[in-house]
């Protein structure tokens, strides 16, 4: 039986791997990849390497957890060296934890390597700080999949009133209503928010606005893309450095 790596990809720019993830992926026999884990990195495979893909974004998948979970553990049957390579973290929204449950029931060894989250490296691509003396003591990841209409929500909503950022992540579907909900439990309609689209790769988007106006702006924005909510945002007026860089 072989040993499982669960390995983030990072954001997107190829060069957040870490040395750690490069390495597993230069000895896989098989890599079971994601749409996000940007496809640049399998050409560091060796030859021969195995590719198997179980894309997924936004929520949408193309095959259920159920199934890419039995793909690992079928896979770790078969081969020594198994890269489970997921776009971010493996276990910032990368289901992850459900993985690594499912193949240590079944006695398959595994490590977690864990990536660079577009959570933190979008908004830092984009010049956004995620706390900032002053401004923001702390920052927050959310699920943005869920409805905030929802009747038993596990977000807790009423919490957010503070300057504290929050990161929204799989939540452009459903900024709409995000951005309402955030203006009912008493943000200003004017508090800054910004939409980062493709963060850290080469057509990186980003769109500032506030939580009146950034549905309106954000209508043709591609995915994956994510929201960030908060003063920090203001930062970005100065801290843009990215774009130049390009
Ligand atoms: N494990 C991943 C997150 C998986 S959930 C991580 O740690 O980054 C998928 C969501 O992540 C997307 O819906 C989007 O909100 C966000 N995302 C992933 N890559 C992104 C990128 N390059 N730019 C902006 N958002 C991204």
């Amino acid at each position: 039986m072989g040993k499982v790596y669960l390995t983030g990809a990072g954001p997107g720019d190829i060069e957040l791997l870490t040395l750690k993830a490069l390495r597993v992926i230069k000895e896989a026999d098989v890599i079971i990849y994601d749409r996000l884990a940007n496809p640049d990195i399998l050409k560091e495979a060796k030859s021969g390497c195995e590719f198997v893909y179980v894309g997924k974004e936004d929520g949408r998948h193309i095959m259920p957890q159920d199934d890419i979970n039995e793909v690992i553990y079928q896979n770790a049957l078969k081969y020594d060296i198994v890269v489970r390579l997921k776009g971010g973290d493996p276990f910032v929204f990368g289901r992850g934890g459900e993985e690594a449950l499912y193949i240590q029931e079944r006695g398959v060894r595994y490590e977690v390597i864990p990536g660079i989250t577009s959570s933190i490296s979008a908004p830092a691509y984009a010049g956004i700080p995620v706390t900032h003396r002053g401004v923001s003591v702390s920052f927050r990841v959310v699920t943005g999949h869920e409805s905030p209409n929802k009747k038993e929500s596990q977000i807790p909503w009423e919490t957010f009133k503070t300057d504290d950022t929050i990161v929204f992540l799989m939540g452009l579907h459903n900024l709409p209503k995000i951005s309402k909900k955030l203006i009912e439990i008493g943000k200003a309609k004017d508090y800054p928010c910004a939409v980062i689209s493709k963060g850290t790769t080469k057509d990186q988007i980003v769109v500032i606005g506030t939580l009146e106006n950034i549905v309106e702006k954000t209508k043709d924005v591609p995915t994956p893309a994510l929201i960030v909510v908060g003063r920090v945002v203001e930062l970005r007026e100065q801290l843009q450095w990215f774009e130049e860089n390009v």
